[in-house]
């Protein structure tokens, strides 16, 4: 024990001395030193030569939270700056996150939201309507996602707007708007805040659905002649096998010997009319 506290001793001394540097190791002899006082507070007045009544045990305490305050706030001090100097470039995430809204502020948001989409909806364009239109859409974004569509309009709409007038999480609602932004039927404008945070302004452009259509439309014309004249030019021939096989056009069958290069049985002239009167069929109805 004796031994224990004569240790103790020459640590708390070479600990006074480095305590002039004010940093974690002082603040590690005061705990000390406030343990020891517990036990023997003379002792501690021996080691402690700086200290001259036991009433400094509080002033050494009060010291030691100064020199906290002291460590903190000179730890903190860079790090505080260089987050300044990150919000001032533009991670503003950090400022939304600790400036959280209040319980009202936010249900103030989500009323003035659901009346825009209320408006919205009352001016619904007529082209949703459209079976046309509403196909398409559909094979965008899907059922939600035309809910999505059918609240934006023609004037600006935030995303955000969107997310609690719909009762909906914001990264889905922004999910559906770029895959219609894809497709061109909507576009957005950026605006930066004060706090460098930015608000994505959706805009519906329906004409653009026509020139999306008629995109779609035009590949699809083009598949369909292709495939039209490949078998209006072509004889093909097919073995018993034709599922797994396939067909193969005359020049292929003769290199063979017209025997099917799968499964090597014979293969027979096969009549293709009802495959040219399916194209023709699908043509017209692209067409009109
Ligand atoms: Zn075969």
């Amino acid at each position: 024990m004796a031994r224990g506290i004569k240790t103790m001793r020459t640590r708390l001394k070479k600990i006074i001395k480095t305590s002039k540097r004010k940093n974690a190791i002082a603040v590690k002899s005061s705990k000390t030193l406030k343990s020891s006082s517990v036990k023997s507070p003379v002792k501690r007045m021996k080691v402690s030569p700086r200290k001259k009544s036991p009433s400094k045990t509080v002033k050494k305490t009060s010291s030691r939270k100064a020199i906290l305050r002291k460590v903190s706030v000179k730890g903190a001090g860079p790090i505080r700056k260089i987050s300044v100097k990150k919000i001032a470039v533009g991670t503003s995430k950090k400022i939304i996150v600790r400036k959280k809204k209040t319980e009202a502020e936010k249900a103030k948001i989500k009323v003035l939201a659901k009346k825009k989409l209320k408006k919205i909806r009352a001016n619904r364009p007529d082209f949703l309507e459209d079976k046309k239109y509403n196909e398409f859409l559909l094979s965008v974004v899907g059922e939600e996602g035309i809910e999505v569509a059918e609240n934006v309009s023609f004037e600006e709409i935030s995303d955000v707007e969107l997310a609690e007038g719909m009762d909906l999480k914001a990264n889905i609602i922004r999910k559906y708007l770029y895959a219609l932004y894809e497709v061109g039927v909507v576009t957005y404008r950026r605006h930066r805040s004060k706090t460098g945070w930015y608000t994505y302004y959706w805009k519906l452009h329906p004409e653009r659905i026509d020139m999306a259509l008629n995109e779609i439309a035009g590949k699809d014309i083009n598949y369909y002649e292709t495939e039209l004249r490949q078998e209006r030019e072509n004889q093909f021939f097919t073995c018993k096998n034709r599922e797994e096989c396939g067909r193969v056009i005359f020049d292929h069958a003769l290199e063979t010997e017209f025997r099917c290069h799968k499964c090597e049985k014979k293969l027979e002239f096969t009549d293709n009319s009802n495959i040219i009167e399916g194209l023709e069929k699908d043509l017209a109805r692209l067409k009109s």
